[in-house]
């Protein structure tokens, strides 16, 4: 078994995964391993990287798969007895003019970005060594949407104490509501995407107040991340940043030195803690 530190970025092929497995390339001192649901893109981006004199390693990783996230897991505890890094940065967005009904679209877009985000972490959470690090890339509409729901759903999404369970409980039923078109009766707001991370956000307070009840000496640190307007496929060519700055608040997150004892369990913009 290897004891080289091991960092691992989902959704990398392109965008800014690929931006953030760039920089670590650069600045982490360990096997950095660029992932995708296509063998094909992903070895293209690490070949990509190659041609620029940088090192990245590929593994399939599908994070709508299950059997594709634990093959992955399976293959960092054999290799490296865990890993050190985890940056769940995969995810989809339906474009503004998409004709798909909306219930499809929450469906959809939940399915990647919540549903699969916590299969990832469910699996390799557990796997995470000591002074880790994990950055759950979420976005500003977390904040937005988050005011955009009834005062009843923005209590329980502020909640100190609401439990994974409880968070699952609520997702599900935002898609079930949609189908039933009561969505906006019951107090969501009218974005999918913006729903989807709303759960990665808590998802994250949650995670990191776990991990101080039951992993408290082990000094991981665990935060969500807006990485701003960035110029990807999926935000188009009018945002504000190259993925290269898009990719340095989930970077400064994923190096966190390891006496830092924040942030964590907290909303970061701009290398900044944003209040949730
Ligand atoms: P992007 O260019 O569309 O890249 C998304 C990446 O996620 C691609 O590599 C895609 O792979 C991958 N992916 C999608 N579904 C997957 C799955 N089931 N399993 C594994 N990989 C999957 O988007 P981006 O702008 O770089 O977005 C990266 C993250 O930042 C997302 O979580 C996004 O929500 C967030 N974000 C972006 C912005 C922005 O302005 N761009 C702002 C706030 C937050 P394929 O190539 O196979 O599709």
């Amino acid at each position: 078994m290897s004891n080289v530190p091991v960092a691992v970025v989902t959704g990398s092929n392109k965008g800014i995964g690929f931006a953030i497995v760039q920089a670590l390339c650069k600045q982490f001192q360990g096997d950095v391993y660029l992932t995708a649901r296509d063998p094909g893109r992903g070895q293209e981006a690490v070949a990509k990287l190659q041609g620029e004199g940088l090192r990245a390693l590929f593994h399939q990783l599908d994070i709508d798969d299950l059997q594709s996230i634990r093959s992955f897991r399976d293959f960092l505890k054999e290799k490296y007895g865990g890993l050190n890094v985890l940056v769940n940065n995969a995810g989809i967005a339906f474009k503004v003019h998409d004709t798909a009904p909306f219930a499809v679209q929450a469906e959809v877009t939940l399915k990647t970005n919540f549903f699969g985000t916590r299969n990832v972490c469910t699996e390799l959470l557990p796997l995470v060594k000591p002074y880790g690090k994990v950055v759950n890339v979420s976005s500003m509409v977390s904040c937005s949407a988050l005011r955009g729901c009834s005062q009843e759903l923005q209590q329980k999404f502020r909640s100190d104490t609401i439990t994974e369970d409880e968070l699952v409980e609520l997702m599900t039923k935002f898609v079930e509501d949609t189908k039933k078109g009561v969505h906006g009766k019951e107090g969501w707001p009218n974005t999918a995407y913006g729903v989807s991370k709303i759960g990665v956000t808590v998802l994250s307070r949650i995670q990191a107040r776990m991990l101080n009840e039951k992993r408290k000496g082990d000094h991981i640190l665990l935060n969500a991340c807006c990485p701003g307007w960035v110029r990807t496929d999926m935000a188009g060519p009018k945002a504000t940043k190259s993925p290269e700055e898009g990719a340095e608040t989930p970077v400064y997150l994923a190096l966190l030195p390891s006496d830092a004892d924040g942030p964590h369990g907290q909303f970061v913009s701009e290398k900044i803690v944003r209040a949730w």
